[in-house]
């Protein structure tokens, strides 16, 4: 079954009712391999339709992420991406000052988050998030001297 029936299919189960948008708010995340924020959701339905907001786009993505289909991270600037459940938990390192985003793997973090059981008795799950700072071009830049990394 393609992947966008199989969310489809789990929000019907779970009493959803399917709007011709909705469908199309889904296959449109589904059959993207990348992330997409809800404005380029909305670019790409626009093509099919006009009657389609927003607001209606952040809805469905929203609800895709409160069934645990999807996910969000922001990625600073007004970034917030979507991603479905199929690309797993995942972690991206954002530079601050020149906006690259590296992904990195989140078994990196297993020991932070061993160490946060034993300490708080807290179990992680953690799905998508972003971390901020600097990345080896900027720092060396920094060090270097060359310009501030402030952005502003
Ligand atoms: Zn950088
Ligand atoms: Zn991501």
């Amino acid at each position: 079954m393609p992947h966008c029936e199989t969310f489809l299919q789990a929000l019907r189960r779970r009493g959803y009712r399917i709007t011709p948008q909705r469908e199309m708010i889904v296959r449109a995340i589904a059959h993207s391999g990348r992330h997409m924020t809800a404005e380029e959701v909305l670019e790409e339905i626009r093509e099919q339709t006009r009657s389609i907001n927003l607001a209606t786009v952040y809805r469905t993505l929203d609800l895709l992420v409160e069934e645990g289909l999807a996910s969000r991270a922001d990625l600073g600037g007004g970034r917030v991406v979507y991603a479905t459940a199929r690309h797993g938990p995942h972690v991206h390192l954002v530079c601050r000052h020149c906006g690259r985003v590296i992904d990195a793997d989140i078994a990196s973090f297993d020991p932070l988050f061993k160490e946060i059981e034993a300490r708080y008795g807290f179990t992680c799950h953690p799905q998508h998030f972003a971390l901020y700072g600097l990345c080896e071009d900027c720092r060396a830049r920094e060090e270097r001297g060359e310009g501030s990394a402030d952005p502003d």
